[in-house]
């Protein structure tokens, strides 16, 4: 906004000084002002004819120079950045934050101290708050609302931020507008009201060809010389297509594809630009190309008989003013956020004429396009709503046209969040505001009105009937916003009421008793009879209703309850309301007797006629008479004298017959009402309907208990149970006899119900009001019965909580004292578990229980007792007391019909051939009387002779009764609970018969009156001690268990140790000095030293036919091939430097692998072995099946056939290979050696000698043979015969050294290969290809000359790959390796060494083994520098191919002589990459430190070390000198530490690969458990054959340092070792690659992507962040905007993620989806799932999606899990696993991610 007025146009300033000059002398209006714009706008802000439409830009420097420079100059009378500076220190210092959200930006609400979670707060505010402390809940919002810090009515304490709170301090009452002087007010007035006016009727317009009159171009204004171009401006217009909810994505990007005849891509980009903007010009021309666009678009999206897309030809210059508009509206927002006095300058205009523009933009909202609506929207929050009378203000108009908002918004298709009824929230959350619209502007009535107006339409019978198909169902659904602002209104109750408040609220209360009414019985059920029903009922939009009003009722009776004149008139409205709904069938009676008593009972059968699930109207009944005893009111009170007012038991008839119903359910008799009635039964239980249902209902009932005479009220239970016969003494003899099986099964189940519903009448008293209890208490009897099931974590626990109507279950606040958290070990999510204490309050009747949940939770407690020694049942636990007016309820326990109906089922009990008994009955009938029981002990306490059960129960003689079924067969079940009761009425029989024991025992019986008598302290010792026992053994079997399984897994190994191993007692301290001269020679895998071992045939049982075969020695037929089920994959997981990567695979050389491992092909296995022809046979079979699956189908499939994937058959791993098993290497070796005695070894110069004899005699140029090699420089060398070569050496060296030399190539040892029948080579051949071709990613080509470099590249990196994820999980080389990694890693070094083999031609090996032997030995300009070699890779391909290197001689690596040779030469290439690259510690503190260390180690250690330092350093001098780099200061000793550091990774990759080549066992230490670097440094020298002491010794040898010589003179040596400078090369060799590193808190997180914007699309935020975990870029996924085609030329689209994948990570990948908090796993372009995120709440859990919003904190074990997946390249098969096992989820579009 800045500018500076020397700079300003000479133009605009004379134009700026006239309107001054005009209005000084009051002749200056709006009208000069858009007079102005009339011919500038157009000029600047057209769009061009046929331009681009996508890429429509305009010129805004000139617009500000233009446009806004003299409006902002004219405002401000002077320079603009003074004034606007002048008036921001007026600003008194804010105290309110208010800073509006942005779609995405994370808000946080605070449980503790947040009025309603809609209060919430921006990032900033939250971090310098108190809140950051307390518990605070995270989310993002979804864009409009704005930071509440500073507002009083939304915080209960710490209203205030650090930043806000300054303002507070200050007072406040000062008016910056006093402090301006007039002129400037009245001019910036001006400028807002032009603004205003000229917004409103541009953006609102709904003619597209004209504008305000004044604002048109006029002929004239063609005279001035330029204007004529500006004229044409009318001949241009524009199709402009709108945004709408009705068609989807797809159907706009085809219509666009035809209309305007664009690419796909460029549909795409306008339909992203549609959505996001609410609109887009889709083509620019004159009329009548315009038109025809048009006439396309709605023609072909309103085939079908649709709506048609909304599309409009508008002039441009209509459109230049639309931007203009738009432009403004953005420019005033930041103006009127910069200082205080625009803002109450803003709502003074606002204001003015009752707020006209307020009242014009709540008429046209819905005429505007998303965008302008919403820069309206923000402008009200931003101008209005931070001000307390501005938003009263405002909040009155709002309300005024409340209803033509809502109306037009059910006729909008657009987003509620669209809407400008969306504001709603902000204006109505605020209790003082509320409070006022209530008693004001009648606003509870405006609401409901305009909700009971739609319900209207939808009445039939007087009931609500919403029909789920009706095309009107959209509009309901819509108007039901209505609602959440009716709870915003009340959210809060009045601390005082007034008249008007009272008689506004009372207002709206009767329309919402009209609305109960409406729903009051609706969707009415008859049980059906004879057919099952022919269609569902809809039951859906009723729930859906119920769910939204549940939240608003319990606040309505909150209010009427806090007034005792609000409530006396609320009940009296809905006593009348109740009398009305009383209809005529209640009135008909008929007289029912039992016993002495006759009573008139209402006339309906529950079984034939409607009952219905909703009755709102009766549960408002109940609550609100839980609150009459609190004003000395009840029921009968005079005040209630209401005509019509229904009886108590006509007030609990409704309800009553549901319950009734669902007893009936129970018992089998609705069966053939089909699933709409067991949802609804399902959610009337369910918690997040049950507080509004079944609470109430319940409630109900115990109200009705205490209004009728307890024995009237059970007969009215009775009697509508339909169980009047069943309570009659002959019943069995007279009645039963006619009734069927059916029938009686049913009165069984009638009876047990009917038990159950007096049990909950009188046992459930954990409601406030009812029972003596507080809030606090009824949330924690509900965890004990949850806990009772089971420990349950966090999550789980909460969720089965209700939810009050802030959603806070109020759980964090008990649920320690009840429970105890505990985590298993190793596990990350903790489980809660009841206090043993607790277990007494167990009620296994509890009416929230399901019946799985009963079921389950009294096994669960049963199984305790058990174990701990108790007796085996659950007695009831001791209920609290009753409130005063609910006492009544306790006689029910005492009166004749109960007694007699306890008589009844106990003497039936008894009785052998009574049928209309169950086990059941028995036990909930022992329970009541243990209810009863507790009751009289209570009284007898409190000296209240009122309630006497015991003598009561003499009439019946109930204790005989009891002690005759004790020994009953029918008991059984229940003996323990039966001897329970009888125990318990003996020593109630006690207290009243005045021999009690003192009374603190009589207490703590109450306290504990579940535990047993017998629980005393032997039978805890007893249950401790099996406890006990029992683990010890549970823990032995385990370890029995593991131990086998060890055997099994390790069979090979503990049979094929060589007994020396044994013999050794105890490997002492490797300390390396003494460790070589001291211990026999342990195992040596390679050179002459070689320890010799006969191998063993291995034995494997396929898993396919479940037969055994053995992979053996390969002298005859030894069995059938087996293979193992293989995966290869491509891989850059290793890269260490992410620039790079294969851009074009079908020329890619892969001699060596590259020194940064930048690529490479990793092999797995799940090491399940299956013959060959099995397999065949299997692999066959999917392919077929697949194939004829139907290609939609094959979507959601965990493999892609395409790719030759499949799933393991035993394990489901997933594989595109099979790994062919072959018998060992050194089987012949081993044999030859035993007879022939020593072999002649050969000097390393000869060896050399002769190697470059082969060099020079090679032959051939490469020309001779095409292959898809033709860029490699080096071609095809052919190597001369052998006999040529022995000459050759012969002249250049001795007779000796070719004798010697040639015994490397002839010995029997390498060369007596086994014979491989045909049907194994094939499969070799097969998977040496598949390898080539998965790994390269290229097309099949069975000869190619790159298949056996690529079977060694990834040999080399999958042992790469196993020792780094060894080292980063800090083991030894070989600990704690699986099975699958040994049996793969064994199958495939075996397989590598076979490859000479299986190719198409034995050339192809040698000329590759003569160019690597080249690139080592010559080097050259064309041959990659030593420095850019993996020298293990190069070590691996030399040894396995150098023994065939020539013509017609076919060797094998063994481990020999001539490996051991290879080793030194490649090991010494390490060496000096790691010495040329190293960098000397530069701090000088540290070399002092060292120094006293240094003399230590000098005087401990051997010599050897000593001169290794030494040489290590001459070495590194020399090679320096010889790559030209500046020489260096070196510490010895430190060098001597890097040196043995950063190699050992090389000899651990080394030791891996002889080891399973020469299948020599490792030493002890390699499987250790601790792992020491240093002393596995010196292990590994020993066991690949090296000297021991001292590197010195090894690679002192002239002929070696001639190499290093060649190697280090190579003039690329000195660029390269700069350039590896700056990545940090001494971490580059060894670095093993991390996931980014996260922040530790969520919320940083969060933050940080909050400003993340589409790259796509300039400066939009985009909706789903995600961030590749493995580099760290932020993509835009899951969004049409920033989807790629790709593969290119395909016409397929694929998300950024995919997209992404295919370079980063080699196609797969592992992303963080930020806001939602998920992993994204991605493999092969289609699959892909999601896992856990590393975040875990304080729970140990995690919140994928922010469902919960508790505080997330990263948890490094669960991320190192994720890294360690990533690491051992097992990605693809967690997401086969993954899918398998959600199968049926639907499909993920998972390229589109
Ligand atoms: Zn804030
Ligand atoms: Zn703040
Ligand atoms: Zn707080
Ligand atoms: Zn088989
Ligand atoms: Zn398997
Ligand atoms: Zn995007
Ligand atoms: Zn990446």
């Amino acid at each position: 906004m800045a500018f500076d007025h020397d700079m300003m146009d000479p133009k605009v300033c004379e134009l700026v000084d006239h309107w001054h000059a005009l209005h000084k002398e009051g002749r200056f209006s709006s009208l000069n002002i858009r007079d102005y714009w009339r011919l500038k706008v157009p000029e600047i802000y057209s769009p061009q004819q046929n331009c681009n439409c996508l890429r429509i830009s305009y010129d805004e420097e000139v617009a500000q120079k233009l446009l806004f420079d003299p409006l902002e100059s004219f405002m401000c009378g002077g320079d603009p950045s003074q004034v606007y500076q002048t008036l921001r220190q007026l600003d008194n210092p804010p105290s309110l934050c208010g800073r509006v959200f942005k779609n995405g930006d994370p808000t946080y609400g605070c449980r503790d101290c947040g009025m309603d979670p809609t209060c919430v707060l921006c990032a900033d505010c939250f971090k310098n708050s108190a809140h950051c402390k307390h518990r605070y809940k995270i989310s993002t919002s979804s864009g409009g609302g704005y930071c509440d810090c500073g507002d009083r009515e939304a915080w209960k304490t710490d209203v205030f931020c650090h930043i806000h709170i300054k303002g507070q301090m200050v007072q406040q009452n000062e008016n910056p507008l006093e402090k301006i002087p007039p002129d400037l007010t009245e001019r910036i007035q001006l400028v807002f009201d032009t603004i205003l006016q000229y917004a409103k009727e541009l953006l609102t317009i709904e003619e597209a060809f004209s504008i305000p009159k004044d604002l048109e171009l006029r002929e004239s204004d063609r005279e001035p010389t330029n204007m004529s171009s500006l004229y044409d401006y009318k001949d241009t217009f524009v199709t402009m297509l709108y945004n709408d909810e009705t068609h989807t994505y797809d159907q706009v990007i085809t219509t666009l594809e035809r209309a305007i005849e664009c690419s796909q891509k460029e549909a795409v980009a306008y339909a992203t630009s549609i959505d996001r903007e609410g609109r887009c010009i889709v083509r620019c021309s004159d009329f009548h190309n315009c038109s025809t666009s048009k006439t396309l678009m709605e023609k072909h999206t309103s085939r079908g008989g649709g709506r048609p897309l909304k599309v409009q030809v508008m002039h441009s210059y209509v459109i230049a003013h639309q931007v203009f508009a738009s432009r403004l509206l953005t420019w005033l927002h930041n103006i009127l956020e910069s200082a205080q006095a625009f803002r109450l300058i803003f709502s003074d205009i606002v204001n003015k004429d009752n707020g006209s523009i307020v009242e014009n933009i709540i008429w046209t909202d819905t005429k505007m396009w998303k965008t302008a609506r919403v820069q309206w929207h923000r402008l009200f929050i931003s101008g209005m709503l931070m001000d307390q009378e501005s938003k009263k203000m405002f909040a009155r108009i709002f309300t005024k046209h409340y209803s033509k908002m809502m109306k037009d918004f059910i006729l909008d298709d657009h987003d509620h969040a669209v809407s400008v009824a969306s504001l709603g929230v902000q204006l109505f959350t605020m209790p003082t505001i509320a409070h006022m619209l209530v008693a004001d502007e009648d606003v509870l009535v405006r609401l409901l009105n305009t909700f009971l107006s739609e319900c209207e339409k939808k009445l039939k019978d007087n009931k609500l009937a919403l029909e789920h198909r009706s095309s009107n169902t959209s509009s309901f659904r819509r108007i039901q916003y209505i609602l959440y602002d009716l709870k915003y209104l009340l959210g809060v109750k009045p601390e005082a009421w007034t008249d008007d408040l009272r008689r506004g609220f009372l207002h709206g209360y009767n329309l919402i008793l009209r609305l109960l009414s409406m729903m009051q019985g609706m969707d009415p059920m008859v049980r059906q009879v004879g057919t099952h029903m022919e269609y569902e009922p809809e039951w859906e939009s009723a729930f859906n209703l119920h769910i939204k009003l549940a939240s608003v009722i319990p606040l309505v009776i909150e209010w009427a309850a806090s007034d005792r004149i609000v409530l006396i008139k609320a009940y009296r409205l809905l006593l009348r309301e109740l009398g009305d709904t009383c209809t005529e069938d209640m009135k008909r009676r008929y007289v029912r007797e039992l016993l002495d008593y006759s009573v008139s009972c209402i006339e309906y059968d529950v079984s034939s006629a409607p009952v219905s699930i909703h009755l709102p109207l009766s549960r408002i009944a109940a609550g609100l008479t839980l609150h009459l005893d609190k004003y000395g009111l009840n029921y009968n009170s005079p005040e209630f004298h209401v005509k019509g007012k229904p009886s108590p038991e006509e007030l609990m008839e409704p309800v009553l017959r549901t319950q009734v119903m669902i007893a009936q359910v129970h018992a089998g008799m609705w069966r053939r009402n089909g699933f709409s009635l067991i949802n609804q039964i399902y959610f009337y239980h369910n918690v997040r309907c049950r507080q509004e249902m079944l609470d109430r209902d319940v409630m109900l009932l115990q109200i009705a208990a205490t209004l009728i005479d307890s024995n009237e009220f059970l007969i009215h239970l009775l009697n509508r149970f339909n169980l009047m016969s069943w309570a009659r003494e002959d019943y069995e003899i007279n009645y039963l006899r006619g009734n069927d099986e059916d029938n009686m099964r049913q009165t069984v189940v009638l009876v047990e119900e009917y038990l159950q519903l007096v049990m909950t009448l009188v046992s459930e008293r954990y409601t406030p009001g009812i029972g003596q209890i507080s809030e606090e208490e009824r949330i924690k009897k509900e965890i004990i019965q949850l806990l009772c099931i089971e420990p349950m974590p966090h999550s789980v626990l909460n969720k089965a909580l209700p939810e009050g109507t802030n959603h806070e279950t109020g759980m964090e606040k008990v649920i320690d004292e009840v429970a105890d958290f505990k985590k298993a070990a190793g596990a990350t999510k903790g489980l809660f578990e009841l206090k043993k204490s607790y277990y007494s309050h167990y009620n296994l009747f509890f009416y929230h229980y399901t019946r799985e949940e009963q079921s389950k939770s009294e096994v669960a407690q049963r199984l305790r007792k058990k174990n701990a020694g108790e007796e085996e049942c659950c007695p009831p636990p001791v209920p609290p007391p009753f409130t005063v007016p609910f006492t009544m309820i306790v006689n029910v326990l005492q009166c004749d019909v109960f007694l007699h109906t306890i008589k009844t089922v106990l003497k039936r009990m008894n009785e052998a051939k009574a049928r209309s008994v169950s086990e059941s009955q028995l036990q909930k009938v022992l329970h009541l009387i243990g209810y009863a029981l507790h009751e009289e002990e209570r009284y007898h306490q409190n000296n209240d002779p009122y309630f006497h059960f015991t003598r009561r129960a003499q009439k019946i003689e109930l204790l005989s009764l009891l002690e005759d079924l004790v020994g009953h067969h029918r008991t059984n079940t229940h003996k323990d609970l039966l001897s329970w009761t009888i125990r318990k009425y003996h020593s109630v029989l006690n207290l009243s018969a005045g021999v009690t024991k003192p009374p603190q025992v009589t207490e703590a019986a109450l306290a504990t009156a579940s535990t047993s008598v017998a629980g005393n302290a032997s039978a805890e010792k007893k249950r401790k001690a099996d406890l006990v026992a029992q683990r010890k053994a549970r823990i032995m079997a385990k370890m029995a268990a593991m131990q086998q399984s060890f055997i099994k897994t390790n069979e090979t190994l503990f049979e094929e140790t060589p007994s020396t191993v044994d013999q050794i007692p105890d490997v002492p301290e490797p300390t390396h000095m003494d460790i070589s001269e001291q211990l026999p020679e342990d195992m040596i895998a390679i050179g002459p030293r070689q320890t010799l071992r006969i191998p063993k045939e291995i034995p494997y049982t396929c898993i396919l036919c479940h037969q055994e075969d053995s992979v053996g020695s390969g002298e005859g037929p030894t069995g059938r091939p087996m293979v193992l089920g293989g995966l290869i994959q491509r891989s850059t997981v290793l890269s260490r430097n992410r620039a790079l990567r294969v851009e074009q695979p079908e020329n890619h050389d892969p001699l060596i692998l590259p020194a940064d491992l930048h690529w490479g092909v990793h092999t797995s296995s799940c090491g399940h072995a299956m013959h060959a022809q099995c397999w065949q046979k299997y692999f066959e079979d999917v392919l077929t099946k697949e194939r004829r699956r139907p290609y939609r189908f094959r979507q959601n499939l965990s493999f892609d056939i395409e790719k030759s994937e499949y799933l393991c058959p035993l394990c489901e791993a997933l594989c595109n290979t099979a790994l062919p098993l072959l018998p060992g290497v050194t089987y012949t070796a081993a044999k030859m050696r035993n007879t022939q005695d020593v072999p002649p070894a050969i000097l390393m110069a000869d060896w050399l000698k002769g190697l470059q004899a082969v060099l020079k005699l090679k032959g051939g140029d490469g020309k001779e043979e095409k292959d898809e090699l033709q860029n490699c420089a080096e071609g095809i060398w052919t190597s001369a015969p052998f006999p040529k070569v022995r000459l050759e050496i012969m002249a250049l060296s001795s007779l000796e050294a070719a004798d010697t030399f040639s015994y490397l190539f002839n010995h029997p040892g390498s060369t007596t290969i086994p014979v491989i029948e045909s049907h194994t080579s094939d499969m070799m051949a097969n998977f040496a290809h598949a390898v080539y071709m998965h790994g390269l990613g290229v097309n099949p080509n069975f000869s190619s000359r790159r298949i056996p470099l690529m079977v060694w590249d990834t040999v080399a990196y999958t042992i790469h790959t196993l020792e780094q994820t060894q080292r980063n999980a800090n083991r030894a080389l070989l600990t704690a390796l699986s099975s699958r990694q040994h049996d793969c890693l064994a199958a495939l070094v075996k397989f590598a060494a076979h490859v000479p083999s299986c190719v198409k031609k034995k050339q192809h090996i040698e000329g590759a083994s003569l160019r690597l032997l080249s690139v080592v030995l010559e080097g050259g300009e064309s041959a990659p520098c030593f420095l850019e070699w993996d020298t293990f890779s190069v070590l691996v391909t030399l040894s396995l191919s150098l023994p065939s290197i020539f013509p017609n001689i076919q060797g094998m690596a063994i481990g020999s002589a001539q490996d051991l040779y290879l080793l030194q030469v490649c090991f010494l290439a390490h060496l000096v990459q790691l010495l040329i690259t190293y960098e000397p510690q530069n701090t000088e503190m540290d070399v002092d430190l060292d120094y006293d260390n240094n003399e230590l180690v000098e005087e401990q250690s051997s010599s050897g070390t000593n001169s290794d330092a030494s040489w290590l350093v001459s070495v590194l001098t020399c090679c320096r000198a010889l790559a030209n780099l500046p020489p260096l200061n070196v510490d010895p000793q430190h060098l001597l530490d890097y040196i043995k550091e950063n190699s050992l990774p090389f000899l651990r990759c080394c030791g891996l690969f002889f080891h399973f080549l020469t299948e020599v066992p490792t030493p002890e230490e390699l499987q250790s458990s601790v792992w020491v670097p240093e002393s596995e440094f010196y292990c590994l020298l020993r066991y690949l054959g090296l000297s021991m002491n001292s590197l010195r010794s090894t690679f002192d040898n002239p002929a070696l340092m001639e190499l290093v010589n060649r190697w280090c003179s190579d003039n690329r040596v000195g660029t390269l070792v700069a350039g590896a400078g700056s990545e940090g090369c001494v971490q580059s060799w060894t670095r093993i690659n991390q996931l980014v590193s996260l922040p530790p808190d969520y919320s940083e997180l969060i933050n940080t992507v909050s400003q993340f914007p589409c790259p796509a699309s300039s400066g939009d935020d985009s909706r789903t962040p995600t961030m590749c975990l493995v580099c760290g870029k932020m993509l835009c996924s899951q969004s049409y905007c920033c989807q790629t085609e790709f593969p290119e030329g395909t016409r397929q689209m694929v998300g950024a993620c995919t997209y992404h994948a295919h370079h980063c990570g080699a196609g797969t990948g592992i992303f963080l989806r930020v806001r939602e908090c998920k992993i994204l796993l991605l493999s092969g372009r289609i699959k892909g799932c999601f896992v856990n995120p590393p975040y875990l709440d304080e729970y140990g859990e995690t919140d994928q999606g922010l469902k919960r919003g508790n505080p997330l904190h990263l948890d490094n074990t669960q991320y190192g899990r994720l890294h360690a997946i990533w690491l051992s390249h097992a990605i693809p098969d967690t997401i086969a696993h993954t899918m398998e096992s959600n199968s049926n989820v639907v499909a993920t579009e998972w390229q589109h991610l």
